[in-house]
């Protein structure tokens, strides 16, 4: 295949943020270009693959090709091991679906190119063309031939390590803070049911917690996020081979995944002239679980649809561009604004904080509770402890 020189629309990036608005604009018929600088996309997944049932069927019909397991809901532990079960449509956006990313992001990308847009794979994005003052295309690598195409509009979907967002002079740096430092095995051999697990300690994972979801037929992903700014080279690795000798000593690793997830809550800014940000190179993963594949797919199609009304018009400036911020800010930007307050509090609670607040909601019936009402809860228990939350009740 043979990249154009130019189209309305250049995507940069091909996971669920990138591939849900590439499908979008095309849907509407414009041109369209999405790229991915990984020869396979989806492939190495970065990613525990945890999601919510209802907002994956808000974007794609459930295939068994790309679900890897079902599960019932969550367990939480306090790190004294006290145990809080929650049920699946109380456990927020990680858990219903563990999938099999490698599959579904490329059947999301699929879907794009059956839309009608052109997919490249190995074709890095390496700058951004400017014209009159507004993004106007990118430069890259393809398949290790230099290329310049023009485009309409840019749509950065570049992930965590996102440059496009830099290139077009927004401001994305992440301090140690910002970030949760991330690794996990794909285990096989392992005795896990129908539950998704999260423990949380500070000395299991300061600032962060322990996962473990399984995947069935013996297997589970499970890994750790440490906070930046508590972390240090090679701890993530190390904390994780403790926790998994301890608890799985006769399981094999079959595959290590490394990486980070954004829990600063998204930038002030994802718009300049002819470009959009969206999933997790506008910060749009939620600051206390760092999910992001539901918000990546909300914001990517909203960008998607913007793109198209924008070119439609012919107007891809700043301004008009603020529809895109402003539909996603709807949609999403009060749930991670209450995330961010949630983190910034949770992770400065100490170990005996955390136990004190899971035993005084241990024997009350909060399995089928939703996130709020169980921090309502805790918050009515443990005022004091909690009282940085009280602008969210
Ligand atoms: C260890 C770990 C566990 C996680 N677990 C979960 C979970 O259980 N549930 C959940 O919801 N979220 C989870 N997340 C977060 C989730 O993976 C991301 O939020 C989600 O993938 C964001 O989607 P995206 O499309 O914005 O970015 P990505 O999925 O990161 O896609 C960005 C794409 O852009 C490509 N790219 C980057 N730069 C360029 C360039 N210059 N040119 C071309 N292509 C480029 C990358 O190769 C990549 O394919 C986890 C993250 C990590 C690291």
């Amino acid at each position: 295949m043979i990249i154009k020189k130019r189209y309305d629309l250049v995507v940069v990036g091909a996971g669920p943020a990138g591939s849900s608005a590439a499908k979008r604009a095309a849907e509407a018929g414009f041109d369209v270009l999405l790229i991915e600088k990984r020869q396979e996309i989806g492939d190495p997944v970065r990613c525990a693959e945890g999601a919510g049932k209802r907002g994956i069927k808000r974007h794609i019909k459930p295939d068994p090709r790309w679900i890897a397991a079902e599960v019932r809901g969550s367990r939480v532990f306090a790190p004294d091991g006290t145990r809080l079960e929650i049920s699946e449509e109380g456990s927020g956006v990680e858990v219903g679906y563990v999938l099999e990313r490698k599959i579904f992001d490329r059947v999301l990308a699929e879907e794009a190119a059956d839309a009608g847009a052109d997919v490249m794979v190995k074709t890095l994005a390496t700058g951004l063309i400017r014209e009159d003052g507004r993004v106007a295309g990118i430069l890259g690598r393809s398949l290790g031939r230099a290329v310049e195409v023009r485009a309409g509009l840019v749509v950065g979907a570049d992930g965590v390590e996102s440059m496009v967002g830099r290139w077009a002079g927004i401001e994305t740096t992440l301090a140690p803070g910002d970030i949760e430092t991330c690794a996990q095995f794909l285990l096989k051999g392992v005795e896990v049911d129908d539950y998704c697990e999260f423990y949380l300690s500070n000395r299991l994972a300061p600032g962060g917690y322990v996962w473990v979801f399984p995947k069935g037929d013996g297997m589970a992903n499970v890994g750790i996020g440490v906070l930046g700014s508590r972390s240090e080279s090679g701890m993530p690795i190390e904390l994780l081979t403790r926790f998994v000798n301890k608890n799985f000593p006769s399981a094999r690793v079959v595959e290590v995944v490394v990486g980070g997830v954004p829990v600063c809550g998204p930038i002030k800014r994802t718009i300049a002239d002819g470009l959009m940000l969206v999933g997790d190179a506008a910060r749009q993963s939620d600051p206390v679980t760092g999910g992001g594949i539901l918000n990546a797919l909300d914001a990517g199609v909203i960008a998607g649809d913007v793109a198209a009304e924008s070119l439609e018009k012919g107007d891809v400036s700043r301004e008009a561009l603020k529809e895109y911020e402003e539909r996603w800010r709807e949609k999403i930007g009060a749930s991670l604004a209450r995330s961010l307050v949630v983190k910034e509090r949770l992770v400065q609670l100490s170990d005996k904080d955390l136990n004190t607040l899971a035993h005084s909601i241990k024997d009350k019936d909060i399995a089928r509770m939703g996130l709020f009402d169980l921090l309502s809860l805790l918050f009515k228990t443990n005022p004091r402890l909690l009282w940085s939350l009280r602008k969210l009740f």
